[in-house]
């Protein structure tokens, strides 16, 4: 079933729900009978998963309008942790000195 929507020119819009594809372009308007006009809408874009539209949302504002901070994240300090050395190798101790 799909929903289709139909506008009397006195009554406003009506909507009927009729099996795909066998819509009329105009029905008889359930108040007054008078022919009211197919119009034609968009599909139910709300029933679209909402963490998935808000994920849309959030990845297009970062292209259009990105975070900017005036600092670095996590305190400022850049080199909290010393990188760990390799422990020497003893062959190095065998290479010709200059
Ligand atoms: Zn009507």
């Amino acid at each position: 079933m799909a929903t289709y929507e139909y506008s009397c020119a006195e009554h406003g819009m009506t909507e009927v729900d009729l099996p795909m594809g066998t819509a009329p372009q105009s029905l008889d308007c359930p108040d007054c009978g008078a022919p009211a006009k197919r119009v034609y809408s968009s599909p139910m874009v709300s029933s679209v998963d909402q963490g998935r539209m808000n994920l849309i949302d959030s990845t297009k504002a970062t292209a259009d309008a990105p975070q900017v901070v005036s600092s670095v994240p996590g305190g400022g300090r850049i080199n909290s942790k010393p990188t760990p050395m390799a422990p020497p190798d003893p062959r190095l101790q065998k290479l010709p000195r200059p």
